[in-house]
């Protein structure tokens, strides 16, 4: 296993539409592994193939919800339902962040219920209804593989906020990532 750098905002894999997985064999088991490695590293809940500049229609997710439930696992070739129109708390509980824009928040209303369809490692196919945190995780990590950020979906005046803090860092650009582990980043 090993902890993969993310690639940062600005770099075309990003921003473009994934391919679906057709190959269900030892590489996408190694693939699969390194990227939950690279997300428990970071640490993150959830973490989507293109910003480990892999242009595949897969990610990866760790949560547990307010009942104690673990949810974690891997999506591949998914399909995502949304049961309900977005909606936006008026409190800050809705702040969404992204490995790719490390370090930013800003609020996004999503729907607070999905359904997921996807196939796990071993080509199985299975389904999750989710809601709350979980569902915002699935709708987050689903549109990486389409492309989509969630900074390309906020409203003024978070939009610019969030396209001045990219500038501001010197994102934005091809070629960037950081990598989620001291150790490496001494050596
Ligand atoms: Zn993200």
């Amino acid at each position: 296993m090993a902890v993969l750098p993310i690639i940062i905002t600005g770099d075309p894999v990003l921003h473009t539409p994934a391919s679906p997985v057709t190959a269900f064999d030892s590489e996408l088991t190694t693939l699969v592994n390194d990227m939950i490695e690279t997300m428990e590293e970071a640490p993150g809940v959830g973490l989507a193939a293109p910003q480990v500049g892999v242009g595949l229609r897969i990610f990866v997710y760790d949560w547990t919800d307010d009942d104690d439930t673990h949810w974690h696992g891997v999506a591949i070739n998914p399909e995502l339902w949304q049961s309900s129109t977005p909606v936006l708390d008026s409190d800050d509980a809705d702040e969404e962040g992204c490995l790719s824009i490390p370090g930013e928040r800003y609020p996004l209303a999503r729907a607070d219920r999905v359904i997921l369809r996807a196939f796990d490692l071993q080509q199985q196919p299975f389904e999750i209804e989710a809601s709350g945190w979980l569902a915002r995780i699935f709708q987050h990590e689903y549109d990486h593989l389409d492309g989509v950020l969630y900074a390309d979906r906020l409203q003024a005046p978070d939009a610019k906020a969030a396209a001045k803090a990219i500038r501001k860092q010197g994102w934005g650009q091809p070629g960037l990532s950081w990598l989620p582990t001291e150790e490496q980043l001494d050596a």
